[in-house]
């Protein structure tokens, strides 16, 4: 099974692929990871990815797509391979069609876990922290036992980083969902794309998706 997994931020992806490598123990191919062993190795590609970083700059293409098709030659794809976080661009996309090509492959399903915009939202923009003491918390996932209390130092001076107020994390999604909407598209149309409501405990996602596998 060679599989992409798509999610916008706050989707659950992560999660999802972690039950997945242990359930099926598929190579996990994320492009964060790649890019760190590609200049851990010093491979040539590596150390063309680093100097473009170093510089603050934006890694090419032709770089990306080769450190992914480096990893997508190694052998521990050949039962199959979970892409996570590439393509990125419509370009790369078709730039992936190709490499799968030359490697004899072929891309089996592209798994998007679709949660609404507004639930994103709140999942990602919960986050609050306690202005005297430091304590993280989050509106859903980890609310202060007393509302508008701190646990641990009793105050009731709260704050939110800019990162994570509803405005920034709105701009952060709608970046990120023109510049996926191509993408779910392209493999619409290939007949590849699974959707999965994200929208629901991890168990029920997890469920679906191993339908698919499966
Ligand atoms: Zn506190």
């Amino acid at each position: 099974m060679n599989f992409i997994l798509m999610g916008l931020p706050g989707a659950g992806k992560g999660t999802q692929a972690e039950r997945i490598v242990a359930e099926y123990g598929l190579p996990h191919i994320s492009t964060g990871d790649m890019f760190r062993a590609a200049m851990a190795n010093e491979t040539e590609l590596g150390l063309k990815a680093k100097s473009y970083m170093d510089q603050g700059a934006l890694v090419p293409d032709e770089v990306t797509n080769g450190i992914v098709k480096e990893r997508l030659a190694e052998p521990d794809t050949e039962k199959g391979f979970l892409l996570d976080g590439f393509p990125r661009t419509l370009d790369q996309a078709k730039a992936l069609d190709e490499m799968l090509a030359d490697l004899n492959k072929k891309l089996d399903a592209v798994i998007d876990i679709h949660v609404p915009e507004e639930v994103l939202v709140e999942r990602l923009a919960g986050r609050f922290m306690c202005r005297n003491c430091g304590a993280t918390y989050h509106k859903l996932f980890n609310p202060p036992k007393e509302e508008g209390t701190c646990d641990r130092c009793g105050s009731h001076d709260f704050y939110q980083r800019e990162d994570d107020k509803p405005e920034t994390v709105k701009n952060r999604l709608a970046v990120n969902i023109k510049s996926s909407e191509p993408i779910l598209t392209y493999y619409k149309d290939k007949g590849l794309l699974q959707s999965i409501d994200g929208d629901r405990d991890i168990d029920a996602v997890f469920e679906d998706v191993q339908k698919i596998i499966d």
